[in-house]
Formats: C-alpha cells, sequence, structure tokens
C-alpha cells in the first residue's frame, strides 16, 4: 500500500519541506505556498496516475504546462525572476541569492537523488515547448547522440558569456534589464532547440546542451525512483519502448538485463511505459545504486 503511493507521498514531503526551509530562509510564507503548491499539485498528478493509469501522459502533460507556465510566466516573466544558468553566475558575481540559485539547489542538486530529472518532463517551460513542436517534425533517421565534450564545452561557453556580461552590465544588479535578458536568452534557447531538434531529432537541445540535465545527470544515476523492469521475461524485444524514448535511451537492453534504467539522460517521462506492450516496466522505488 505504502509502495504503491510512495510517489505521490514523496512528491508532497520534499515540496513542503523545500517550501518551509526557503520561506524560513527568505523569511517570507509566500515561498512556502510556491512549493506545497507545486508538489501538490505534481503529487495528484501521480496519484491520478495510480488510479487511470491509461491517461498517464495526458496527466504529466498536465502538470507539466501547469508547473512550466507557473514558472515562466508566473515568476520569470511577470515576477522577473530569471531561472536560467546565465543567472547563477550573475548572481554570484552580485554577490546576491535568487530564484536561480534556490532553483538549481533543489532541482539539480537535491531532487535528482529522489526523482532523477523529473524536472525535465514535469516543470521545464523550454521542455515543454520542445515535447510539443518536436511532435510537428520528420522523423530523423540518425539522430544525434550525446557527447560529453559538448555538453560540458557548452556549459563552459555560458560561463564565459555570463562572466563577460556581468563584466560590463550584470543584469542582477540593474533589475530594470533583467526583463529583457530573460526574455532574449529564453527565445534563443527555444530557438535553438526547434531547430536543432529538426536535424538531430526528438528534445535535441536536451539532449546535446543544456547545462542542467548534465549537472542534474550525473546524481540522476543514484535516484531513488527509477524506471524499473517488473516483468523483463514478458518483454519480447519489441523495441517500442526505444523507438519512443525521446532520450534515446536503449531500454530494450535495460529491461533484457533486467536492470533499472541508470541513464543520465533519462528525464522520467514514461513514454517507454505507456508505449509497452506487455507491461513489463514501472516508474518505481528502489535502492538508490540500484
Ligand atoms: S534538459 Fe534542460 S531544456 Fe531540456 S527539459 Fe531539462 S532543463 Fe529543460
Ligand atoms: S527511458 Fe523512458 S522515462 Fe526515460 S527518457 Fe526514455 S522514455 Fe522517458
Ligand atoms: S516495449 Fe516492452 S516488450 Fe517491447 S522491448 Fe520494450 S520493454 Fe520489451
Amino acid at each position: 500500500m505504502l509502495k504503491k503511493y510512495a510517489l505521490p507521498i514523496t512528491l508532497l514531503c520534499v515540496f513542503t519541506c523545500v517550501g518551509l526551509c526557503v520561506a524560513y530562509y527568505r523569511g517570507q510564507t509566500k515561498y512556502f505556498f510556491m512549493f506545497a503548491g507545486m508538489g501538490s499539485c505534481a503529487s495528484t498528478g501521480e496519484w491520478l496516475t495510480i488510479h487511470f493509469p491509461k491517461y498517464k501522459q495526458v496527466f504529466r502533460r498536465t502538470i507539466h504546462i501547469i508547473v512550466s507556465s507557473f514558472l515562466f510566466i508566473g515568476l520569470s516573466l511577470y515576477g522577473n525572476v530569471n531561472f536560467e544558468f546565465s543567472e547563477i553566475f550573475f548572481d554570484l558575481y552580485a554577490g546576491v541569492v535568487t530564484g536561480a540559485l534556490i532553483q538549481f539547489i533543489f532541482a539539480r542538486l537535491i531532487l535528482p537523488f529522489i526523482m532523477g530529472n523529473a524536472f525535465c518532463s514535469r516543470a521545464c517551460w523550454n521542455g515543454a515547448m520542445f515535447e510539443y513542436t518536436d511532435q510537428f517534425n520528420p522523423k530523423v533517421k540518425k539522430p544525434k547522440v550525446r557527447k560529453e565534450w559538448i555538453a560540458f564545452g557548452y556549459i563552459g561557453l555560458l560561463i564565459l558569456i555570463s562572466s563577460v556580461a556581468s563584466y560590463i552590465y550584470n543584469p542582477a544588479v540593474f533589475e530594470g534589464s533583467k526583463r529583457y535578458w530573460i526574455i532574449g536568452e529564453n527565445v534563443v534557447i527555444m530557438a535553438i532547440g526547434i531547430i536543432v531538434s529538426r536535424y538531430w531529432g526528438t528534445r535535441a537541445y536536451c539532449r546535446t546542451f543544456c547545462p542542467f540535465i548534465s549537472i542534474s545527470g550525473i546524481f540522476a544515476k543514484y535516484s531513488i525512483f527509477k524506471i524499473t523492469p517488473t516483468d523483463y521475461k514478458s518483454c519480447n524485444s519489441c523495441g517500442l519502448c526505444n523507438k519512443a524514448c525521446p532520450m534515446l535511451i536503449d531500454v530494450r537492453k535495460a529491461v533484457r538485463a533486467n536492470e533499472r534504467i541508470k541513464s543520465k539522460s533519462c528525464i522520467l517521462c514514461e513514454t517507454c511505459v505507456t508505449v509497452c506492450p506487455k507491461d513489463c516496466i514501472n516508474l518505481s522505488p528502489g535502492l538508490p545504486w540500484t
């Protein structure tokens, strides 16, 4: 019984605890309600998925749209909070702590030990946009696979750009210019992501460049919740899971070997679970090192 509801209970507890810590640190109760609200939303989605598994993707996408719209439209565009990678360095150079650092610590350094890169399939606004636009792209015959040197080279490039930009005109100091930076940076990321996905395959920006998943992926392989074979002997090697995976992960190989998905790219979107005709995989808790 407890295992069945482990995910919604865990999500609610983690978000509530983080909300309490942030509210205490910032001295503002609004942060508690913000995190508890997102936790309740995510938890309700997972609870509904348990009871109506046929609509798993409908619930996940709905949660993704609600949470990502809240973060991007509500907090970023309206509230002037920049969550992008560059802002972490703007904050560090300006000696301030804003939503960028809080989001980075929670979503990229803490959450991965519990629910891997789930932020990418349930909260990221760029990810939501890529998932939507990917449906209209032609099938790419040879999608580009992730290369570590490109991903970490891109991180280096972003640090360089942020450092030069903050030396000239740090948006973390000049609040008035922040909104323009937020809009500009997100437009550039979305444009790059939409264009490269047409030629390199689904979620190409996420797989190839995104600095966030490069970092959270390091810890995601120790996540408690992972895609887990529940009945590996039923797998008929149909390969539908591999074809459907937006991150090009070899799910079939892991299932055949009765191993959980430890790939640092897995975003826990559960698409592989949805398409499996034999119901031999699930998103389940387990020992972090397994
Ligand atoms: S990989 Fe990056 S851009 Fe893609 S969904 Fe995750 S955080 Fe967003
Ligand atoms: S392995 Fe499954 S859950 Fe992970 S990214 Fe691929 S389809 Fe999504
Ligand atoms: S979709 Fe299911 S049955 Fe088919 S290869 Fe993947 S795990 Fe095996």
